[in-house]
């Protein structure tokens, strides 16, 4: 509310001037149900049990009530889309409905996605389908349950109404149930935020709302003038480091890391037509809305990302004289990044640092991985069963898609474990230590693309509890859980091609 707001209230489509947020109420919706929800933040946010299965808690996070104190509003900001300035994008399915300050002072945004349309739906009618919403809250909470830095999903709501969309499975329009989730963060404020104001030549709005975010979000930066725009600037492409290198040490692709997307808290923002690599491919990405370019494939988002803070970087100029801070901001990213990617490296080998020929040795690993045909999760996992003293293939052949390209490749195998096994031999961890290290850093546990669709598939057919027993699995990732191996294994080859299991489109 500190900042300037559009004087018209009301989702009529508009350009929206000298303004970062409209007022706008959510859309009341048929038969708001409950369908699950994330009990961690439902605790830290003060909701008990009981708060959280009452009608009012549905009514609220169905977009049919709001609780005394709500004011809701859909943000204004721009972007860069597959590379080409957008304009004016904004939330245009997306409805805050206030800032909830818990008990310990955190503060934490509240935001319905498919809560109807906004000033900034333009074609689209401002709600989300069952199947993505079910994608954005599980994969929400499990990034969080990884350690990657992320928006956190409160809760799923059905809304007892159908949403029509044109499917990728036939191209024909095909009504689905909708739902609505309610994610959370204790900012939304995206790279496209600032870009918006500054193609416009508003200087006056840029730097209002820079010196909000820095004074609500980063209120540990002190100083004045250019030098707190740059520490503030350089903090932000550090996180983003933090958060790209987290991806690619899960094996999670963005799939649309437009500007737009892209948080100022290095979280990790929108989940979309997201995927997990199964078989280890560099080149591969879940969007088919990106499939000519390949954008955003896994391998080249450290490069996006880069790419990205430029946009940013571009969009701050005004509020500095010389580009030399925002050079050194861009600078730091690609030390952190370089950085991270070392401690990666270390951890998931499991060594206690990562020296120069250890990237080597992962670089051929990773082009191994590709041309065999290799499982990532399973690999890098079970990689910690190798004995140094001994080392051979055979705790590994699980993670194999493709039993010829494995024999065919067996002796490279071969010789990279041996290697593998001297480097090790000359360490530092003992034993315990370097696979107590190596279990902490590869998942056993990823939201795997079939895993979704059939916890999809369940409750579109009327069965949400999936969506839950999938959640549970994924509260502990980095420990074996006996019992649930079916949740970590290879992808079935029927799930191979199958749409939602591989591919999706921006529309989901
Ligand atoms: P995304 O690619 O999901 O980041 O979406 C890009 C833009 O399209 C954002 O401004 C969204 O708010 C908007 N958008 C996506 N889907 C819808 C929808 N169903 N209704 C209204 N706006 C939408
Ligand atoms: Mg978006
Ligand atoms: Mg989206």
């Amino acid at each position: 509310r500190e900042l300037p707001g559009d004087p018209e209230v009301g989702p009529r489509l508009r350009q929206v001037e000298g303004a970062l947020w409209s007022a706008v109420a959510p859309l009341p919706v048929a038969a708001p149900r409950l369908l699950a929800h994330s009990r961690e933040l439902a605790a830290r946010l003060g909701f008990s049990e009981e708060n959280v299965a009452s009608p009012e808690f549905a009514r609220v996070f169905g977009g049919n009530a709001l609780w005394p104190g709500m004011q809701p509003f859909a943000a204004n900001y721009g972007g860069h889309q597959f590379g080409h300035w957008a304009g004016q994008l904004g939330d245009g399915r997306a409805i805050t409905l206030g800032e909830a300050v818990t008990a310990t002072g955190e503060r934490w945004e509240l935001q319905l996605k498919g809560a109807g349309p906004t000033p900034y739906s333009r074609h689209a009618d401002g709600r989300a389908v069952l199947r993505s919403s079910i994608r954005e809250f599980l994969c929400s909470e499990a990034m969080h349950h990884l350690g990657v830095p992320t928006t956190r999903a409160l809760c799923l709501v059905g809304t007892g109404e159908t949403v029509v969309r044109d499917m990728f499975y036939d191209g024909h329009p095909r009504a689905e149930p909708g739902a609505i989730v309610c994610r959370a963060a204790p900012s939304f404020i995206r790279f496209g935020s600032f870009e918006l104001p500054y193609a416009r030549g508003d200087v006056g709005l840029l730097r209002k709302l820079a010196d909000f975010c820095i004074r609500r979000d980063f209120p540990h930066l002190r100083g004045t003038g250019e030098a707190l725009y740059g520490d503030w600037f350089g903090e932000i492409c550090e996180r983003t480091a933090t958060a790209v290198a987290h991806w690619m040490r899960v094996g999670f692709v963005h799939g649309v890391m437009n500007t737009d997307n892209m948080s100022v808290l290095g979280l990790t923002l929108d989940y979309g037509p997201y995927g997990w690599i199964d078989d280890y491919d560099p080149d591969w990405t879940p969007n088919t809305t990106d499939a000519q370019g390949r954008r955003y494939r896994f391998g080249w988002q450290p490069q996006i990302a880069h790419w990205n803070l430029q946009r940013l970087a571009q969009a701050l100029s005004p509020l500095f004289a010389d580009v030399a801070p925002l050079q050194a901001g861009l600078d730091r990213y690609a030390a952190a990044y370089v950085a991270a990617d070392r401690d990666n490296i270390a951890r998931k080998l499991g060594l206690a640092e990562c020296r120069d020929a250890d990237v080597e040795l992962m670089r051929e690993l990773h082009g191994l991985l590709h041309s065999a045909e290799v499982d990532m999760t399973l690999f890098f996992r079970m990689l910690a069963c190798v004995d140094p003293q001994a080392p051979t293939l055979a705790p590994l052949v699980q993670a194999f898609y493709d039993e010829g390209k494995r024999t065919a490749a067996e002796p490279a195998f071969d010789g990279w474990l041996s290697r593998y096994a001297t480097r090790v031999a000359g360490d530092a961890l003992d034993a315990d230590a370097r696979r107590a290290r190596m279990d902490a850093a590869n998942p056993r546990y990823v939201l795997r693309n079939y895993l979704a669709q059939q916890a999809i598939d369940r409750a579109e057919q009327g069965d949400p509890a999936g969506v839950d027993e999938l959640l549970e699995v994924l509260r502990r990732p980095y420990n074996d859980q006996p019992g649930r191996e079916a949740y970590a294994r290879r992808r079935p080859d029927w799930a191979r091609d199958k749409p939602g299991c591989s591919m999706l489109s921006c529309s989901s």
